[in-house]
C-alpha cells in the first residue's frame, strides 16, 4: 500500500450528510467509472468483495433462477455456493483449475437454452487461488454469437487495476470489484459496476434485500451522498489511488504488471517448477501459482520461507493445498520488489529441500535488465 494512499486517509472523518461530503463523494463515484471503463453507475459499498459477489446476486436475479458458473478455482466455487445460499441454480461448469472458462463450452451451453432458462453467466476475471485469467471478451462474444440474453456477470476482485478490464467495451452487465487488490488500498471497499440492462434486471427481481439493494444507493449517488455511512476515510484513499493509477497510466500498469508476470514465470521454469496455468493466454498479471514436485508439500515451504525472511506467500486453496504456492506481484509493486520476492523463493527452496536448479533469480534479473524502462516493448514481446 503506498504511503501516498495511506496519507491520504489521515483526514478528519467528515460529516458523510454534511455540505462538505458530495464533492468527496462525486470524486470517488465519478473516478472510479474511469478504472471499469463504464459510463454507468459503480456502486461503492462498505465491504469486502464478499458482500459486493452478494449484491451482484440478489440485485440482478431471482430465486430459482438459473446461472452458469464456471468452476476455475476456489473463488469461483465459493461464489457459486454463495448463490445457493440465495436459491439460485446454479450450474457449475467445471474446470482442472489450470485455465481460465472456456468461451467455446459456454456458447455450446447457451444455444442448448433455447427456452432463455439461464439468467446469468458467472464467470472470475482473475482466479486468484490458481493465477489464471478468463478471456471476458471472449465470452462476450460467445454470448452474443448463441444469440442469449443471460446477464454476463464478472468478479474482478483482483483483476481490476493490474489486469486490462473494459466494462462498456467488452459489454459486462454486473462487474465486482474491491478496494484491497489492484487498487492498493487497505481492505473495506467493494464495488459493483452495472450496466441499464442489469438494472432493468434489479427492478424485477424479488429476492429480499436492503443493505445491497442498489436502487437506493443509485439515487443518493446522484448527489455524491450515500444512503447509509460510507466508508469516508477509504473514499479519500479512492481517490488517491485513482490519482495515481492515471499518472502512471493505465495501460502502463498492465504493462508493469504483465512484464512482472513474464519474469516471474522465467524464474520459475529455470528452477524447473511448474506454473499452475497452462494456457500461455490466460497467464495471470497478478499473481503467478507455482506447483511443487509431487511428495513435497508447499506449505512447509511457505513456512521456511516465513521464518527465515518474513515473507509471507499465498497458500493453495481447498483442492490444491499443499500443492502450490503463489506470488502476488500486484499494486504498488516494482522491479527490486520482484527481486527480493524471488530471492527469498530461491533461498527457501534451498533450505525447504525442494528439487529445483539454481539461477531462477538471475535469469528473472536478466529480463527486468533487457526490458527495464521498456514497458510497452516488452508488454508488446508477450
Ligand atoms: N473473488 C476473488 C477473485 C478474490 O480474490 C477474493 C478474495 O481474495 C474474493 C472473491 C473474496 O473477496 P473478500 O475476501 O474481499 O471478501
Amino acid at each position: 500500500m503506498p504511503d501516498r494512499i495511506l496519507r491520504a486517509m489521515d483526514m478528519p472523518t467528515q460529516d458523510h450528510r454534511g455540505p462538505g461530503f458530495a464533492a468527496l463523494g462525486l470524486r470517488a463515484l465519478e473516478g472510479i467509472k474511469t478504472i471499469f471503463k463504464c459510463a454507468g453507475p459503480v456502486i461503492i459499498y462498505p465491504s469486502s468483495g464478499t458482500g459486493a459477489w452478494e449484491a451482484a446476486l440478489v440485485n440482478a436475479l431471482s430465486p430459482g433462477d438459473k446461472c452458469v458458473m464456471v468452476e476455475t478455482g476456489h473463488f469461483a466455487s465459493l461464489w457459486a455456493n454463495l448463490a445457493k445460499k440465495f436459491d439460485l441454480v446454479p450450474e457449475v461448469i467445471e474446470t482442472d483449475w489450470r485455465r481460465g472458462a472456456d468461451a467455446n463450452l459456454l456458447e455450446d451451453r447457451l444455444r442448448r437454452d433455447a427456452g432463455h432458462e439461464i439468467k446469468a453467466v458467472c464467470v472470475v476475471h482473475n482466479e486468484t487461488s490458481t493465477g489464471c485469467t478468463s478471456q471476458i471478451a471472449e465470452i462476450r462474444k460467445a454470448i452474443d454469437a448463441a444469440s442469449h440474453p443471460a446477464l454476463l456477470m464478472v468478479d474482478t476482485i483482483s483483476g481490476l487495476a493490474s489486469a486490462d478490464f473494459r466494462f462498456d467495451e467488452w459489454g459486462v452487465d454486473v462487474a465486482i470489484s474491491g478496494s484491497q487488490k489492484g487498487l492498493m488500498l487497505p481492505p473495506g471497499l467493494s464495488f459493483n459496476a452495472v450496466s441499464e440492462k442489469a438494472i432493468g434486471a434489479s427492478e424485477a427481481s424479488t429476492t429480499a434485500k436492503s443493505y445491497w439493494a442498489w436502487g437506493e444507493m443509485i439515487a443518493a449517488n446522484k448527489t455524491g451522498y450515500f444512503p447509509y455511512t460510507p466508508g469516508t476515510n477509504m473514499l479519500y484513499g479512492l481517490v488517491e489511488a485513482i490519482h495515481m493509477l492515471h499518472e502512471e497510466g493505465l495501460d502502463n500498469v498492465f504493462a508493469r504488471h504483465r512484464r512482472h508476470g513474464e519474469a516471474t514465470r522465467r524464474a520459475v521454469r529455470t528452477w524447473g517448477l511448474e506454473v499452475q496455468c497452462e494456457v500461455a493466454e490466460e497467464y495471470s498479471p497478478v499473481l503467478t501459482a507455482v506447483r511443487v514436485p509431487d511428495g513435497h508439500n508447499a506449505d512447509e515451504l511457505r513456512s521456511v520461507i516465513l521464518k527465515n525472511f518474513d515473507m509471507s506467500l499465498g497458500n493453495g486453496l481447498s483442492k490444491v493445498q499443499g500443492k502450490l504456492f503463489r506470488i502476488g506481484h500486484l499494486g504498488d509493486f516494482n522491479d527490486l520488489m520482484l527481486a527480493a520476492t524471488l530471492s527469498g523463493i530461491e533461498m527457501g527452496l534451498d533450505l525447504a529441500e525442494v528439487p529445483h536448479q539454481s539461477g531462477g533469480v538471475a535469469c528473472a534479473l536478466d529480463y527486468l535488465k533487457s526490458t527495464a524502462g521498456k514497458t510497452e516493448h516488452a508488454a508488446a514481446a508477450e
